[in-house]
């Protein structure tokens, strides 16, 4: 097969293919040139000179370099894969703790003799098993290991016997490559011949990075974790899977990094499993049509752009203009309703990460929330993985455990600058707005991993609610028109209403819900009808009547209509209304039963009502929720509860007697 020999093997040749031998310094030099010249044998090289270079900190064994990749024989290499064995596994020692299910969220994981049952200990044995393997795998004496002493007694036979089996051992090759350049967080590498699009990269260091770019010789790696301790010259190897975060309902409650790592000091954090960042989206027939409303208790999104579950809603607008507290409403608004929400803080400030957060859990949403946050000080490569790894988590429970997940990216704009930075970085071609040409697929492969499953999946949804932040109202701006045509829908937020004390500022004209309508209640479908017309003709009449002539009745009650409406639509932060709220509020709005009122009294006789409504005629409320319509006999009784709640509004408020 190959002319080489141990004879020839003795006497090094000064051409060939060099093999590099580091040793602990425990092995005769024969020995060495023998297992030399059997892993000449074993991978067909002709000929080969060989370097012998010690290194004590081997302990025992030796590592052979060959044409970029490391065959590691050596003591350290051994724990080092029985450490990685332990860490990989360890995880599933948390099986017995996180077998918490929400539905039966009070089941104790002990019975009343305090032991655990067989079902939840078969996670235990699982480990056990796991731990068995790892020993098998690697015995103090036995295996392809090749660093005992009592291996350079054995006559040749034996010995080349044991190489033999050593060798054929795939275990102990990695594939190594050396840093030629670092700057800005991207790392060049060369050696990595077989390297994969978005594998993760680890330094010798213990840095991480993903390979992005793959070039004829280098690899272009973007450095995740350990940024500084990354140098020219140090090596590097593939790990042949790509970047993986911990999932499951061990991250409730909890505020983790893009890696899933703590940042929360609460401890670490216990997973069951993980998921690859990056994954496919659902294809057609997995998916269900949107079907259900996924209720955000603010009324003029219930109403007029209402979201259903596993629908991708669009917030945009300019920056402070009450984004970020729409959605934070509308995850307050999920408590108790069965729903996961995950909130991705992306290239925010850390204080308003931390004040986010402390606002979750003293309103007691946390505990059905995982906040993934990368700061503004976390590397464009952080910022970058975010939403993708966010998503990953809520993957977990939308096809794991079939919830209905609500994921928030907060926000996209600052996602596309971090990804535009490292494109940049890598040298690729800048487009328009200096982004590179596959911004747009790096947001419509996110979003497209929201769906609402179909039956035979088993059910569940991510419903999506990316943020855009838009520059001087500018929606026809590159990232803007980007996500706004991949979603369903937009909720447009303008600086002039929010300014102007129309809060949440959402302009009704510019905002649509593409496929949210299908899930709307009937009941809140049925209220909402005459009220983006009524609001359009207000806005049209309004202009006419700056003009400031005598304007005839009609006119005169399509402008008061407006004013009601738009009165009625403010809502503070904080202040959800039920879905029966909603449609009682809109029915007593859109039947001109407000319009005797001055604009400023509007919202204390809406509060007033409904609180007089829930003390006196609770029913109301209930049949609206239990029935879902708003059927005529409602009407009557919210008509009579009107009539009777009116008469004592205007017995405490003189000013209106007069008028009448
Ligand atoms: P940024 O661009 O900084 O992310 P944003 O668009 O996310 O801002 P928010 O931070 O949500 O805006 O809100 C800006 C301010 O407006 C906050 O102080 C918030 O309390 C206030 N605000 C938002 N919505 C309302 C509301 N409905 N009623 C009263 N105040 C509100
Ligand atoms: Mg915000």
């Amino acid at each position: 097969m190959s002319n080489v020999t141990p004879d020839n093997a003795q006497k090094p040749k000064s051409k060939g293919t060099l093999l590099r031998i580091e040793t602990a310094g425990d092995i005769p030099m024969d020995k060495l040139e023998r297992i030399a010249a059997k892993f000449a044998q074993h991978y067909e090289i002709p000929s080969y000179r060989l370097k012998i270079e010690p290194k004590p900190a081997l302990v025992g064994g030796f590592i052979i370099y060959y044409h970029g990749d490391r065959y590691d024989y050596s003591v350290k290499g051994q724990l080092g894969r029985i450490s990685a064995f332990i860490k990989r596994t360890r995880a599933d020692s948390f099986k017995v703790t996180d077998t918490f299910d929400h539905k039966k969220e009070d089941k104790p994981l002990r019975n009343e003799d305090g032991e655990i049952p067989d079902s939840e200990l078969f996670s235990v044995k699982e480990v056990r098993k796991d731990i068995e393997e790892a020993l098998a795998l690697f015995p103090e004496t036995s295996g392809p290991s090749l660093d005992n002493a009592e291996l350079w007694q054995l006559d040749d036979a034996e010995f080349d016997r044991r190489v033999e089996e050593a060798l054929s051992s795939s275990e102990m090759i990695d594939e190594i490559g050396t840093v030629n350049a670092v700057s800005d967080g991207v790392a060049t590498v060369t050696g990595l011949r077989h390297c994969m699009s978005d594998e993760l990269i680890t330094f010798s260091s213990g840095a991480t990075g993903i390979a992005m770019n793959l070039e004829k010789t280098k690899v272009g790696v973007v450095i995740l974790t350990g940024e500084d301790t990354v140098v020219e010259g140090m090596s590097c190897k593939r790990t042949m899977t790509t970047v993986e975060v911990p999932v499951g309902n061990g991250l409730l409650g909890r505020v983790v990094d893009p890696l899933g790592r703590p940042i929360d000091g609460k401890g670490m954090v216990r997973y069951v499993d993980t998921r690859p960042v990056e994954s496919p989206a659902p294809g057609v027939t997995d998916r269900s049509e949107v079907n259900t409303p996924l209720q955000t208790g603010i009324t003029a999104i219930d109403a007029l752009t209402p979201i259903g579950r596993g629908q991708r809603e669009l917030i945009i607008g300019d920056r402070q203009t009450g984004k970020t507290a729409i959605a934070i409403d509308t995850i307050l608004n999920q408590k108790g309703k069965d729903i996961i929400c995950v909130y991705v803080a992306i290239g925010q400030k850390m204080s308003t990460i931390v004040s986010t957060a402390n606002l979750l859990s003293r309103k007691g949403a946390l505990d059905y929330t995982v906040i993934v946050a990368a700061s503004a000080s976390d590397s464009a490569a952080m910022q970058y993985i975010a939403p993708f790894s966010a998503c990953a988590i809520a993957e977990k429970f939308m096809y794991d455990y079939h919830k209905d997940v609500l994921i928030v990216y907060d926000d996209l704009s600052k996602h596309a600058q971090a990804y535009r930075a490292i494109s940049l970085l890598l040298r690729r071609p800048p487009g328009r707005e200096a982004y590179p040409g596959d911004v747009f697929y790096l947001h419509s492969r996110l979003l497209e991993r929201s769906a609402k499953l179909s039956e035979e999946l088993g059910g569940g949804s991510i419903t999506a609610l990316p943020i855009v932040e838009t520059l001087g109202n500018d929606i026809s701006a590159y990232i803007p028109t980007n996500v706004i045509s991949i979603t369903d829908g937009q909720i447009y937020l303008s600086p002039e209403l929010f300014f102007s004390g129309q809060r949440p500022a959402i302009n009704v004209g510019l905002s649509v819900s593409r496929v949210g309508g299908a899930a709307q209640t009937k009941a809140v479908k049925k209220v909402a009808g005459p009220l983006r017309i009524s609001l359009a003709q207000a806005r049209e009449m309004a202009s006419f009547s700056q003009f400031g002539s005598d304007l005839d009745e009609n006119t005169q009650l399509q402008i008061k209509r407006g004013t009601v409406l738009n009165e009625v639509l403010k809502q503070e932060q904080f202040k959800p209304w039920t879905m029966s709220e909603e449609v009682f509020i809109l029915y007593i709005a859109t039947t001109d039963k407000m319009n005797f009122l001055a604009k400023e009294d509007i919202n204390e006789f809406v509060f007033a009502f409904v609180d007089d409504t829930w003390d006196l005629h609770q029913n109301i409320f209930d049949t609206i929720t239990d029935e879902g319509v708003l059927s005529d006999q409602i009407k009557a009784d919210i008509d009579s509860a009107y009539e009777d709640f009116k008469g004592r509004f205007l017995e405490e408020h003189t000013e209106y007697q007069e008028e009448d």
